[in-house]
């Protein structure tokens, strides 16, 4: 009898348990929609501004860059900072700093080989 007892016990714990649990994934999912939404909404904005902002490129440097950006996990150019590429953090020789930074011409990365620019 005892036992009984200490089963149904158990029984309702496990029950309070399993509805704590079907709450809190029921908020998560609630939340995870939200969010979910604010970054459907986002991507679709600056996937618009991005098409707009591509027209300017020359479509055989766009073409290029798509290249390289799908070769390299969707990041396809890296900026330089302080002497260095920010995609792979490896030091750039000073001249080729010079050239990018002074110049229109497409310099790579000679680590990652991603394409080079500098920024204001
Ligand atoms: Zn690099």
């Amino acid at each position: 009898m005892e036992e009984v007892e200490t089963r149904r016990k158990e029984e309702a714990d496990l029950k309070t348990t399993l509805e704590a649990a079907e709450k809190a994934l029921e908020a998560k999912t609630k939340q995870y929609k939200s969010a979910a939404r604010v970054f459907t909404k986002e991507i679709k904005e600056l996937t618009g501004q991005r098409a707009e902002m591509a027209k300017s490129i020359p479509p055989a440097l766009l073409r290029r860059y798509d290249a390289f950006r799908a070769a390299k996990n969707g990041l396809g150019i890296g900026k330089i900072e302080e002497g260095r590429c920010s995609a792979c953090h490896t030091n750039l020789p000073s001249n080729l700093v010079r050239i990018v930074e002074n110049t229109d011409r497409v310099e790579l990365c000679e680590n990652c080989g991603r394409i080079l620019c500098v920024l204001p």
